[in-house]
């Protein structure tokens, strides 16, 4: 016999449908962190239960000549940058602004916000970055303002973190898919914090930040770590956190990443949040 369930039956009795994994493009290569080891496990968590195949594109090494780097990016979904590195060949670029531009999802892993300080439409798609020569050209801070997240034209460079510590990360956008279910606070594993990020900061929506403390070498401001931004039709999620393994291997690194890649390639988050999610007074190790 077969037995036929409707979605709203699936749901019911508590399973999924079928649904196929997402496709994601893990891109990687050079980086000013240890991208051997992070990939692999950013990898692992998108796969995680059969969410998402992952396929790595890895770029040409630092030095060489990047020319002959274009992935498919058409053929995916999402493509998650875990990539801080020489600037990708035009025709990459393009291809690139024409696959998000035109509805493809794009995930920022932690210094891929450091990337292409001189792109325009990547730090469009990013919304805010640090390092790079990057300063008040290249836009304002966000700072919270009254309960109102406000362009800080102020001038000066872009990007700093002080030491690594654990850090309680506050929701600011409890509506957004990404967000729906989540705690209003939730402690993050050993981390940098960065602060001080620019850029346009146009169509962005900060989902969470976490308090950039003096006493750990902070800015003393509210900083924001989790974006929702939106580039023609394409969604970006954009996490900065994940400077190591200790940092990503953290139950609400990896929950975040998973909602935020699903609804950049998807525009809805079908995930729960599991029940070992970090608290506001404990962090979460993944198992
Ligand atoms: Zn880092």
């Amino acid at each position: 016999m077969k037995l036929f369930l409707t979605p709203f039956a699936l749901a019911v009795l508590g399973l999924h449908a079928a649904a196929a994994p997402l496709k994601v493009l893990l891109v990687d290569g050079q980086n000013n962190h240890a991208w051997q080891q992070t990939t692999p496990e950013l990898k692992a968590i998108l796969e995680e239960n059969g969410f998402a195949t992952v396929e790595v594109a890895t770029s040409p090494a630092k030095g060489a000549d990047i020319g002959a780097f274009k992935p498919d990016f058409a053929a995916y979904q999402v493509v998650v940058s875990n990539y801080n590195g020489a600037l990708w060949p035009e025709a990459t670029r393009e291809a690139f602004e024409k696959y998000v531009g035109g509805g493809g999802g794009f995930v920022s892993v932690h210094a891929a916000n450091n990337s292409f300080p001189e792109w325009k439409a990547y730090n469009e798609m990013i919304g805010v970055g640090g390092w790079g020569g990057r300063n008040e050209k290249s836009g304002p801070l966000l700072r919270l303002r009254e309960g109102k997240w406000t362009a800080d034209t102020t001038a000066g460079s872009a990007g700093h973190h002080g030491q690594q510590h654990e850090f309680l990360m506050v929701t600011r956008a409890p509506e957004h898919p990404i967000m729906a279910g989540l705690p209003a606070k939730w402690m993050h594993a050993k981390d940098e914090l960065y602060d001080h990020l620019r850029g346009p900061a146009e169509n962005v929506t900060v989902l969470a930040s976490a308090f950039s403390d003096p006493a750990t070498g902070g800015s003393g401001e509210d900083e924001p770590l989790l974006f929702a931004l939106s580039h023609g039709q394409g969604r970006v999620f954009h996490t900065a956190l994940g400077h190591g393994l200790e940092a990503i291997k953290d139950v609400g690194f990896a929950v975040t990443l998973q909602r935020g890649t699903e609804w950049a390639a998807t525009g809805k988050v079908t995930q729960k949040v599991p029940t070992n999610f970090p608290t506001e007074t404990a962090v979460s190790p993944r198992p």
